[in-house]
């Protein structure tokens, strides 16, 4: 039996090396770019955020967010260290729970994964941009501009269009809809946002920890807590991206709100003001060592303070509007980045379509979806690529395994 998979991405190869765990199975990875892993590599800046101890369930949306639960269980986060281990991976968990490889290169993890892709006798086809598939009478013929796979069971794992310069295209939604199955609206998520407020621009490359709340109208929308980087545009950095699903989606005036120092309530912070106006700094000094200079800077002439002036003229008042731009400075968002800076789809490929226990359709038999092209995305923090290997090795295992 050959079982073909298209996409040799983080899914893909999962569900590769599971299906070739199967005697008697021939298995065949096709791939458009050069090589394989091409935006495993790009991963957690480099580092490849693989997994998270915490995922489970409650971390992912779609449609029908408990679509992953089988697969999730099949093969967890547990499954998956032990299986990295085994393909020679050493990994080291953050407090967090986020999970990296030990070397913290991506580059690692793509290259254990190529080196068991070898030694399991995968036919790895690169340069194969699947253009066309072709089902009649249980067999698949997958067509790219000059060459053609012949298949019995076929894995479509292509991916999103999040990520567009690292690989991420609409091919794979476009191959299912021609087999029949239909599709969501796609949005970006875990993607930057850009701002309404032109002082943004000075703060490029300050990063501060802080929590994060956007709201929409008013009312609270999404909440985090953690490092937050300010671009020339607006807001990145992982809080942003927590908090970025379905912001300026829809009508409303959205508002990120920032608390710049989240463990510091407003009295306490408020005494430490007045201890700093009777010391005589200038105003352009008076948050030195609270918060970043030039953040420091920034906020206070965003209240209209000239720098130049004396602390101590300063009205209590106006230590008050201090004390409101570091525990809630408001900015209005206006829009996300494109689906090109984003890290992950939201929407895709309908999953009640498939079959949760195999990720089988329920539309074509012997076709198979994983990873991203479905409708499942997951909280920053190594959850995408967890779906990414419990939903490969699931439809890798159930390709493998079943017969027709
Ligand atoms: C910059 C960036 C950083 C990220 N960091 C993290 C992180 O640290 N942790 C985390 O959990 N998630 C992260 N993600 C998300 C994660 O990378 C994806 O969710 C995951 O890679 C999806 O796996 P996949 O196999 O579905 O798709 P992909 O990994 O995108 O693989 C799809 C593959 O299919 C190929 N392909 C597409 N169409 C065709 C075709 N027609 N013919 C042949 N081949 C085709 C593509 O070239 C690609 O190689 C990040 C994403 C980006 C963009």
């Amino acid at each position: 039996m050959v079982v073909g998979i298209i996409g040799g991405g983080a899914s893909g190869m999962a569900a590769a090396l599971a299906a070739a765990e199967h005697e008697g199975v021939e298995v065949v990875l096709m791939e458009r770019q050069a090589r394989v892993g091409r935006k495993l590599q790009a991963t957690g800046n480099g580092r490849c955020n693989l997994t998270n101890l915490h995922a489970m369930e409650g971390g992912y949306h779609g449609s029908d967010p408990s679509f992953v639960s089988d697969a999730l269980t099949a093969f967890d986060v547990t499954d998956t260290l032990e299986w990295f281990r085994r393909l020679g991976l050493l990994t080291v968990a953050e407090a967090s729970g986020r999970v990296y490889p030990y070397s913290d290169q991506a580059g690692s993890v793509v290259d254990v994964l190529r080196f068991a892709l070898d030694r399991s006798g995968i036919r790895v086809e690169t340069g194969f941009e699947a253009t066309k598939i072709r089902w009649k009478e249980g067999s698949f013929l997958v067509e790219s501009r000059e060459q053609a796979v012949c298949c019995d069971k076929l894995i479509v794992a292509c991916g999103g269009l999040a990520g567009t310069k690292l690989g991420g295209s609409m091919s794979g939604y476009q191959l299912l809809r021609s087999l029949g199955h239909h599709m969501t609206k796609l949005r970006p998520t875990l993607v930057q946002l850009k701002c309404g407020w032109s002082g943004v621009v000075s703060l490029k490359g300050v990063r501060a920890n802080c929590h994060v709340t956007v709201l929409r109208d008013g009312v609270p929308f999404a909440e985090s807590q953690g490092e937050l980087q300010f671009t020339e545009y607006g807001l990145s950095g992982p809080v942003i991206f927590e908090v970025s699903r379905d912001v300026c989606q829809g009508k409303g005036e959205w508002v990120c709100q920032m608390d710049f120092l989240p463990l510091i309530s407003v009295q306490e912070l408020r005494c430490e003001l007045d201890r700093r106006r009777e010391n005589g700094r200038a105003v352009e000094d008076l948050l030195v060592g609270i918060v970043h200079n030039r953040l420091g800077r920034v906020l206070t002439k965003s209240i209209g303070l000239s720098q130049d002036r004396a602390a101590t003229s300063l009205t209590d008042r106006q230590l008050d509007e201090v004390c409101l731009a570091l525990k809630a400075f408001q900015v209005t968002l206006t829009e996300p980045l494109g689906m090109d800076s984003a890290q992950v789809t939201a929407g895709g490929i309908l999953t009640e379509e498939f079959d949760p226990h195999t990720m089988e359709s329920k539309l074509v038999p012997g076709l198979y979806a994983c990873g991203e092209v479905l409708d499942i995305d997951g909280d920053c923090g190594g959850y995408n690529l967890q779906w990414a290997w419990s939903s490969g090795r699931t439809a890798g295992r159930s390709a493998g395994e079943e017969k027709r």
